[in-house]
Protein backbone atom coordinates (compact mmCIF):
# COMPACT_ATOMS: atom_id res chain seq x y z
CA UNK A 1 0.00 0.00 0.00
CA UNK A 2 1.27 3.52 -0.39
CA UNK A 3 1.82 5.52 2.37
CA UNK A 4 2.22 9.39 1.60
CA UNK A 5 2.75 9.90 4.98
CA UNK A 6 5.51 7.45 5.51
CA UNK A 7 6.84 8.41 1.90
CA UNK A 8 6.35 12.54 2.72
CA UNK A 9 8.50 11.88 5.93
CA UNK A 10 11.62 10.44 3.73
CA UNK A 11 11.91 13.86 2.35
CA UNK A 12 13.93 16.30 5.21
CA UNK A 13 12.54 19.14 3.33
CA UNK A 14 9.06 19.03 4.99
CA UNK A 15 10.57 18.89 8.59
CA UNK A 16 12.39 22.02 7.82
CA UNK A 17 9.68 23.68 6.47
CA UNK A 18 7.05 23.03 8.88
CA UNK A 19 3.27 23.80 6.85
CA UNK A 20 4.91 23.46 3.52
CA UNK A 21 2.88 22.84 0.90
CA UNK A 22 5.02 21.99 -2.33
CA UNK A 23 3.12 21.69 -5.70
CA UNK A 24 6.02 23.15 -7.71
CA UNK A 25 7.70 19.25 -8.71
CA UNK A 26 7.22 19.88 -12.25
CA UNK A 27 9.92 22.41 -11.82
CA UNK A 28 12.04 20.56 -9.42
CA UNK A 29 11.60 17.93 -7.03
CA UNK A 30 12.72 17.31 -3.80
CA UNK A 31 15.02 14.95 -2.18
CA UNK A 32 14.66 11.85 -0.43
CA UNK A 33 16.88 11.88 2.43
CA UNK A 34 18.62 8.25 1.13
CA UNK A 35 19.54 10.56 -2.08
CA UNK A 36 21.14 13.36 0.40
CA UNK A 37 22.94 10.17 2.44
CA UNK A 38 24.12 8.43 -0.88
CA UNK A 39 25.51 11.66 -2.10
CA UNK A 40 27.07 12.84 0.87
CA UNK A 41 28.35 9.29 1.39
CA UNK A 42 30.39 9.01 -1.68
CA UNK A 43 31.87 12.27 -1.11
CA UNK A 44 33.28 11.01 2.37
CA UNK A 45 34.14 7.20 1.20
CA UNK A 46 34.56 6.80 -2.31
CA UNK A 47 35.29 10.24 -3.66
CA UNK A 48 38.12 9.95 -6.90
CA UNK A 49 37.69 11.44 -10.70
CA UNK A 50 36.55 8.58 -12.59
CA UNK A 51 37.51 6.24 -15.35
CA UNK A 52 41.94 7.45 -15.33
CA UNK A 53 43.40 6.40 -12.01
CA UNK A 54 44.60 3.01 -11.45
CA UNK A 55 44.12 3.66 -7.57
CA UNK A 56 41.18 2.19 -5.57
CA UNK A 57 39.61 5.22 -4.68
CA UNK A 58 39.09 5.90 -8.57
CA UNK A 59 38.20 2.58 -9.07
CA UNK A 60 35.61 2.37 -7.04
CA UNK A 61 34.39 5.95 -7.92
CA UNK A 62 34.12 4.29 -11.42
CA UNK A 63 32.31 1.14 -10.45
CA UNK A 64 29.79 3.59 -8.56
CA UNK A 65 29.41 5.51 -11.94
CA UNK A 66 28.95 2.95 -14.33
CA UNK A 67 26.65 1.02 -11.83
CA UNK A 68 24.44 4.14 -11.88
CA UNK A 69 24.42 3.59 -15.68
CA UNK A 70 23.06 0.47 -15.36
CA UNK A 71 20.45 1.86 -12.85
CA UNK A 72 18.97 3.90 -15.70
CA UNK A 73 19.41 1.25 -18.17
CA UNK A 74 17.16 -0.98 -16.09
CA UNK A 75 14.51 2.02 -15.27
CA UNK A 76 13.76 2.70 -18.86
CA UNK A 77 14.36 -0.72 -20.03
CA UNK A 78 16.82 -0.30 -22.82
CA UNK A 79 19.07 -2.98 -24.03
CA UNK A 80 22.25 -1.65 -23.04
CA UNK A 81 24.17 0.34 -20.83
CA UNK A 82 26.32 1.71 -23.24
CA UNK A 83 23.05 3.11 -24.58
CA UNK A 84 22.67 6.03 -21.75
CA UNK A 85 24.81 8.83 -21.84
CA UNK A 86 25.02 11.38 -19.00
CA UNK A 87 24.30 14.65 -19.66
CA UNK A 88 23.87 18.00 -17.58
CA UNK A 89 19.95 17.58 -18.20
CA UNK A 90 17.38 17.01 -20.68
CA UNK A 91 18.21 20.52 -22.08
CA UNK A 92 22.06 19.27 -22.86
CA UNK A 93 20.43 15.94 -24.00
CA UNK A 94 18.41 18.09 -26.75
CA UNK A 95 21.50 19.84 -27.56
CA UNK A 96 23.29 17.15 -28.37
CA UNK A 97 21.31 15.11 -30.82
CA UNK A 98 20.60 18.70 -31.87
CA UNK A 99 24.81 19.02 -32.86
CA UNK A 100 25.18 15.74 -33.93
CA UNK A 101 22.16 13.99 -35.54
CA UNK A 102 20.87 17.36 -36.65
CA UNK A 103 24.32 18.09 -37.98
CA UNK A 104 23.34 15.38 -40.96
CA UNK A 105 20.21 16.97 -41.75
CA UNK A 106 20.23 18.73 -45.09
CA UNK A 107 18.58 22.38 -46.30
CA UNK A 108 14.47 21.36 -46.59
CA UNK A 109 14.64 18.49 -43.97
CA UNK A 110 11.84 18.80 -41.69
CA UNK A 111 11.87 18.99 -37.82
CA UNK A 112 8.63 18.35 -36.40
CA UNK A 113 7.70 19.57 -32.97
CA UNK A 114 4.11 20.31 -31.71
CA UNK A 115 2.92 23.87 -29.70
CA UNK A 116 3.13 22.12 -26.32
CA UNK A 117 7.02 21.66 -26.21
CA UNK A 118 8.95 23.45 -23.53
CA UNK A 119 12.05 25.85 -24.58
CA UNK A 120 14.23 23.29 -24.34
CA UNK A 121 12.92 21.21 -27.24
CA UNK A 122 11.87 24.14 -29.57
CA UNK A 123 15.24 26.45 -29.35
CA UNK A 124 17.76 24.15 -30.56
CA UNK A 125 15.89 23.60 -33.49
CA UNK A 126 15.75 27.18 -34.69
CA UNK A 127 19.60 27.57 -33.92
CA UNK A 128 19.62 24.33 -36.70
CA UNK A 129 17.33 25.79 -38.61
CA UNK A 130 19.41 29.25 -38.71
CA UNK A 131 22.91 27.18 -38.93
CA UNK A 132 21.61 24.24 -41.66
CA UNK A 133 18.52 25.60 -43.25
CA UNK A 134 16.32 22.79 -42.06
CA UNK A 135 12.34 23.77 -41.69
CA UNK A 136 10.86 23.73 -37.96
CA UNK A 137 6.56 22.18 -38.53
CA UNK A 138 4.75 22.63 -35.75
CA UNK A 139 1.96 20.31 -34.56
CA UNK A 140 -0.97 22.10 -33.13
CA UNK A 141 -2.63 21.56 -29.89
CA UNK A 142 -7.01 21.03 -30.25
CA UNK A 143 -9.37 22.64 -28.62
CA UNK A 144 -9.11 20.71 -25.67
CA UNK A 145 -5.69 20.74 -24.79
CA UNK A 146 -4.57 17.42 -26.20
CA UNK A 147 -2.49 16.87 -29.20
CA UNK A 148 -4.28 17.17 -32.71
CA UNK A 149 -3.13 14.40 -33.64
CA UNK A 150 -4.61 14.09 -37.47
CA UNK A 151 -2.72 17.37 -38.49
CA UNK A 152 0.02 15.90 -36.87
CA UNK A 153 -0.54 12.96 -39.40
CA UNK A 154 -0.62 15.51 -42.02
CA UNK A 155 2.72 17.43 -40.82
CA UNK A 156 4.43 14.53 -41.24
CA UNK A 157 6.41 13.90 -45.04
CA UNK A 158 8.93 12.50 -46.54
CA UNK A 159 10.81 15.62 -45.53
CA UNK A 160 10.53 14.82 -41.91
CA UNK A 161 13.78 13.28 -40.32
CA UNK A 162 12.86 14.22 -36.72
CA UNK A 163 9.94 14.44 -34.44
CA UNK A 164 10.78 15.57 -31.31
CA UNK A 165 7.90 15.58 -28.62
CA UNK A 166 7.19 16.24 -24.86
CA UNK A 167 5.90 12.97 -23.11
CA UNK A 168 4.09 15.06 -21.10
CA UNK A 169 3.13 18.71 -21.21
CA UNK A 170 4.94 20.63 -18.13
CA UNK A 171 2.62 23.87 -18.29
CA UNK A 172 -0.53 21.78 -19.27
CA UNK A 173 -0.06 18.39 -18.03
CA UNK A 174 -1.59 16.21 -21.38
CA UNK A 175 -0.01 12.93 -21.87
CA UNK A 176 0.96 12.76 -25.73
CA UNK A 177 -0.05 9.44 -27.47
CA UNK A 178 4.26 8.63 -27.80
CA UNK A 179 3.43 5.02 -28.84
CA UNK A 180 0.90 6.24 -31.98
CA UNK A 181 3.48 9.50 -32.58
CA UNK A 182 6.35 6.74 -32.71
CA UNK A 183 4.26 4.69 -35.18
CA UNK A 184 3.20 7.58 -37.44
CA UNK A 185 7.09 8.91 -37.55
CA UNK A 186 8.85 6.00 -38.11
CA UNK A 187 6.20 4.91 -40.91
CA UNK A 188 7.34 8.55 -43.02
CA UNK A 189 11.24 7.14 -41.96
CA UNK A 190 11.65 9.69 -39.41
CA UNK A 191 13.52 9.31 -36.01
CA UNK A 192 11.87 10.65 -32.62
CA UNK A 193 12.82 11.96 -29.46
CA UNK A 194 10.98 11.56 -26.65
CA UNK A 195 11.43 14.95 -24.20
CA UNK A 196 10.75 12.81 -20.85
CA UNK A 197 11.07 15.40 -18.37
CA UNK A 198 7.66 15.24 -17.06
CA UNK A 199 6.67 11.58 -17.51
CA UNK A 200 10.27 9.87 -16.24
CA UNK A 201 9.51 10.87 -12.67
CA UNK A 202 5.74 10.23 -13.02
CA UNK A 203 4.79 6.91 -15.19
CA UNK A 204 6.75 3.86 -16.31
CA UNK A 205 8.62 4.20 -18.81
CA UNK A 206 9.70 1.26 -21.19
CA UNK A 207 11.91 2.84 -24.09
CA UNK A 208 11.05 -0.65 -26.03
CA UNK A 209 7.44 -0.44 -25.81
CA UNK A 210 7.30 3.16 -27.08
CA UNK A 211 9.52 2.48 -29.99
CA UNK A 212 11.30 5.82 -30.15
CA UNK A 213 15.01 6.57 -31.00
CA UNK A 214 15.66 9.29 -28.13
CA UNK A 215 14.56 9.47 -25.04
CA UNK A 216 15.73 12.25 -22.69
CA UNK A 217 14.87 13.25 -19.18
CA UNK A 218 16.34 15.35 -16.02
CA UNK A 219 17.50 13.94 -12.87
CA UNK A 220 16.22 17.12 -10.61
CA UNK A 221 12.50 16.05 -11.53
CA UNK A 222 13.31 12.26 -10.43
CA UNK A 223 14.25 12.97 -7.24
CA UNK A 224 18.36 13.76 -8.00
CA UNK A 225 20.04 15.84 -8.44
CA UNK A 226 20.32 18.96 -10.52
CA UNK A 227 23.28 19.00 -13.10
CA UNK A 228 22.88 15.22 -14.26
CA UNK A 229 20.41 14.52 -16.58
CA UNK A 230 20.12 11.41 -19.36
CA UNK A 231 20.26 10.43 -23.10
CA UNK A 232 18.98 6.94 -24.28
CA UNK A 233 19.57 6.64 -28.07
CA UNK A 234 19.14 3.16 -29.85
CA UNK A 235 22.69 1.58 -29.66
CA UNK A 236 22.63 1.81 -34.12
CA UNK A 237 21.67 5.57 -33.89
CA UNK A 238 24.17 6.48 -31.39
CA UNK A 239 27.42 4.55 -32.77
CA UNK A 240 26.86 6.60 -36.09
CA UNK A 241 26.41 10.21 -34.20
CA UNK A 242 29.76 11.71 -34.51
CA UNK A 243 31.57 13.80 -31.34
CA UNK A 244 29.50 16.50 -29.82
CA UNK A 245 32.19 18.32 -27.22
CA UNK A 246 35.79 17.37 -27.24
CA UNK A 247 38.05 17.03 -24.39
CA UNK A 248 39.34 14.46 -22.02
CA UNK A 249 37.56 10.72 -21.42
CA UNK A 250 36.18 10.95 -24.88
CA UNK A 251 39.25 10.31 -26.91
CA UNK A 252 40.82 6.85 -27.59
CA UNK A 253 44.23 8.88 -29.21
CA UNK A 254 45.44 12.55 -29.74
CA UNK A 255 47.70 14.12 -31.72
CA UNK A 256 48.39 17.78 -32.82
CA UNK A 257 46.98 16.68 -36.12
CA UNK A 258 44.17 13.95 -35.61
CA UNK A 259 42.02 12.69 -32.53
CA UNK A 260 40.24 9.40 -32.62
CA UNK A 261 37.35 9.04 -30.53
CA UNK A 262 35.89 6.51 -28.20
CA UNK A 263 32.67 4.59 -28.46
CA UNK A 264 29.69 5.45 -27.36
CA UNK A 265 28.57 6.42 -24.67
CA UNK A 266 31.76 7.93 -23.85
CA UNK A 267 32.67 9.21 -26.61
CA UNK A 268 29.26 12.00 -25.59
CA UNK A 269 31.13 12.42 -22.38
CA UNK A 270 33.44 14.84 -22.44
CA UNK A 271 35.15 16.22 -19.48
CA UNK A 272 34.83 15.57 -15.88
CA UNK A 273 30.96 14.73 -15.63
CA UNK A 274 29.01 15.24 -12.46
CA UNK A 275 30.21 12.25 -11.06
CA UNK A 276 28.62 12.56 -7.62
CA UNK A 277 25.20 12.93 -9.00
CA UNK A 278 25.38 10.12 -11.47
CA UNK A 279 24.81 8.25 -7.78
CA UNK A 280 22.39 10.46 -6.32
CA UNK A 281 20.43 10.02 -9.53
CA UNK A 282 20.69 6.05 -9.24
CA UNK A 283 20.00 5.77 -5.53
CA UNK A 284 16.76 7.88 -6.28
CA UNK A 285 15.60 6.13 -9.18
CA UNK A 286 15.85 2.93 -7.23
CA UNK A 287 13.72 4.50 -4.28
CA UNK A 288 10.82 5.49 -6.92
CA UNK A 289 11.60 1.44 -8.33
CA UNK A 290 11.22 0.25 -4.62
CA UNK A 291 7.70 2.28 -4.25
CA UNK A 292 6.50 1.10 -7.76
CA UNK A 293 6.72 3.70 -10.68
CA UNK A 294 3.48 2.05 -11.26
CA UNK A 295 2.28 2.87 -8.18
CA UNK A 296 3.21 6.22 -8.31
CA UNK A 297 1.70 7.20 -11.36
CA UNK A 298 -1.55 5.50 -9.76
CA UNK A 299 -1.28 7.61 -6.80
CA UNK A 300 -0.67 10.93 -9.31
CA UNK A 301 -3.18 10.13 -11.57
CA UNK A 302 -5.68 9.64 -8.73
CA UNK A 303 -4.29 12.92 -7.23
CA UNK A 304 -4.51 15.08 -10.65
CA UNK A 305 -8.27 14.08 -10.74
CA UNK A 306 -9.01 15.18 -7.49
CA UNK A 307 -7.52 18.17 -8.29
CA UNK A 308 -9.12 19.16 -11.32
CA UNK A 309 -12.16 17.84 -9.93
CA UNK A 310 -11.57 20.46 -6.65
CA UNK A 311 -10.67 23.22 -8.64
CA UNK A 312 -13.44 23.29 -11.27
CA UNK A 313 -15.86 23.96 -8.17
CA UNK A 314 -13.99 27.26 -7.31
CA UNK A 315 -15.85 29.75 -8.69
CA UNK A 316 -13.45 32.35 -10.84
CA UNK A 317 -11.21 29.68 -11.58
CA UNK A 318 -10.88 28.21 -15.32
CA UNK A 319 -8.57 25.33 -15.16
CA UNK A 320 -6.95 24.66 -18.82
CA UNK A 321 -7.62 21.72 -20.56
CA UNK A 322 -5.75 18.69 -21.37
CA UNK A 323 -6.86 16.61 -23.57
CA UNK A 324 -7.77 13.26 -23.11
CA UNK A 325 -5.19 12.80 -19.64
CA UNK A 326 -3.69 14.96 -17.91
CA UNK A 327 -0.84 13.91 -15.22
CA UNK A 328 0.57 15.67 -12.27
CA UNK A 329 -0.03 19.17 -13.63
CA UNK A 330 -2.56 21.55 -13.04
CA UNK A 331 -2.75 24.56 -15.22
CA UNK A 332 -5.52 27.56 -14.08
CA UNK A 333 -6.24 30.95 -13.86
CA UNK A 334 -8.50 33.11 -11.32
CA UNK A 335 -10.60 35.76 -12.47
CA UNK A 336 -8.77 39.26 -12.14
CA UNK A 337 -5.97 38.31 -10.07
CA UNK A 338 -2.49 37.81 -12.16
CA UNK A 339 -1.09 34.28 -11.79
CA UNK A 340 2.15 35.86 -10.56
CA UNK A 341 0.26 37.96 -7.73
CA UNK A 342 -1.46 34.93 -7.17
CA UNK A 343 1.86 32.95 -6.53
CA UNK A 344 2.67 35.37 -4.25
CA UNK A 345 -0.28 35.50 -2.22
CA UNK A 346 -0.15 31.60 -2.16
CA UNK A 347 3.49 32.23 -0.33
CA UNK A 348 2.04 33.68 2.08
CA UNK A 349 -0.31 30.58 2.74
CA UNK A 350 3.24 28.43 2.62
CA UNK A 351 1.72 27.09 -0.54
CA UNK A 352 4.35 27.43 -3.49
CA UNK A 353 2.86 27.25 -6.80
CA UNK A 354 4.79 28.34 -10.08
CA UNK A 355 3.76 30.98 -12.33
CA UNK A 356 4.31 32.59 -15.41
CA UNK A 357 4.86 30.97 -19.63
CA UNK A 358 6.56 27.61 -17.20
CA UNK A 359 8.77 27.85 -20.55
CA UNK A 360 6.43 27.54 -22.90
CA UNK A 361 5.63 30.98 -24.50
CA UNK A 362 4.68 29.70 -27.67
CA UNK A 363 2.07 27.45 -25.92
CA UNK A 364 0.78 30.37 -23.51
CA UNK A 365 0.12 32.52 -27.15
CA UNK A 366 -1.14 29.75 -28.33
CA UNK A 367 -3.64 29.32 -25.08
CA UNK A 368 -3.95 33.21 -25.21
CA UNK A 369 -2.93 33.92 -21.77
CA UNK A 370 0.74 35.68 -21.28
CA UNK A 371 1.18 33.15 -17.79
CA UNK A 372 -0.92 30.23 -15.65
CA UNK A 373 -0.76 29.83 -12.66
CA UNK A 374 0.07 26.05 -12.06
CA UNK A 375 0.16 23.11 -9.48
CA UNK A 376 2.40 20.25 -10.11
CA UNK A 377 2.39 17.12 -7.64
CA UNK A 378 5.26 14.85 -6.70
CA UNK A 379 4.77 11.72 -4.37
CA UNK A 380 4.69 13.65 -1.58
CA UNK A 381 1.35 15.45 -2.42
CA UNK A 382 -1.89 14.50 -0.97
CA UNK A 383 -5.65 15.78 -1.16
CA UNK A 384 -4.90 17.63 2.08
CA UNK A 385 -2.28 19.78 -0.28
CA UNK A 386 -4.96 20.28 -2.74
CA UNK A 387 -7.13 21.38 0.04
CA UNK A 388 -4.55 23.97 1.17
CA UNK A 389 -4.31 25.60 -2.28
CA UNK A 390 -8.05 26.03 -2.66
CA UNK A 391 -8.32 27.55 0.61
CA UNK A 392 -5.88 29.66 -0.52
CA UNK A 393 -6.97 30.61 -3.84
CA UNK A 394 -10.14 31.49 -1.74
CA UNK A 395 -8.12 33.91 0.80
CA UNK A 396 -6.58 35.41 -2.41
CA UNK A 397 -9.84 35.95 -4.28
CA UNK A 398 -11.60 37.36 -1.09
CA UNK A 399 -8.64 39.72 -0.58
CA UNK A 400 -9.12 40.75 -4.55
CA UNK A 401 -12.96 41.39 -3.86
CA UNK A 402 -12.60 44.19 -1.19
N1 LIG B 1 11.36 19.67 -21.05
C1 LIG B 1 10.35 19.72 -20.17
C2 LIG B 1 9.02 19.16 -20.54
C3 LIG B 1 10.55 20.32 -18.93
O1 LIG B 1 9.54 20.38 -18.06
C4 LIG B 1 11.83 20.86 -18.63
C5 LIG B 1 12.05 21.56 -17.35
O2 LIG B 1 11.18 22.18 -16.82
C6 LIG B 1 12.85 20.75 -19.57
C7 LIG B 1 12.58 20.14 -20.76
C8 LIG B 1 14.23 21.26 -19.29
O3 LIG B 1 14.80 20.52 -18.29
P1 LIG B 1 16.21 20.95 -17.63
O4 LIG B 1 16.08 22.38 -17.27
O5 LIG B 1 16.33 20.04 -16.46
O6 LIG B 1 17.25 20.69 -18.65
Amino acid sequence: MFDVTSVKADFPIFRNNPGLVFLDTGASAQKPQVVIDAMADFYARDYANIHRGVYGLSQRATTHFEEARETVQRFLNARHSREIVFVRGATEAINLIANTFGNTLKVGDEVLITEFEHHANIVPWQFLRDRIGIKLVVAPMDDTGGLDLIRFQELLGPRTRLVAVTHVSNALGSVMPVEAITKMAHHVGALVLIDGCQAAPRMPVDIQDIGCDFYVFSGHKTYGPSGIGVLWARAEILDELPPWQGGGDMILEVTFDHTTFQGAPARFEAGTPHIVGTRGLAVALDYMTKIGVDVIRDHEEKLTEYGARRLAEVRGVRLLGAGQRRLGVLSFEVDGIHPHDLGTILDQHQVAIRAGHHCAQPLMDRLGVPATARASFGIYNDESDVESLIDAIKSAQSLFRR
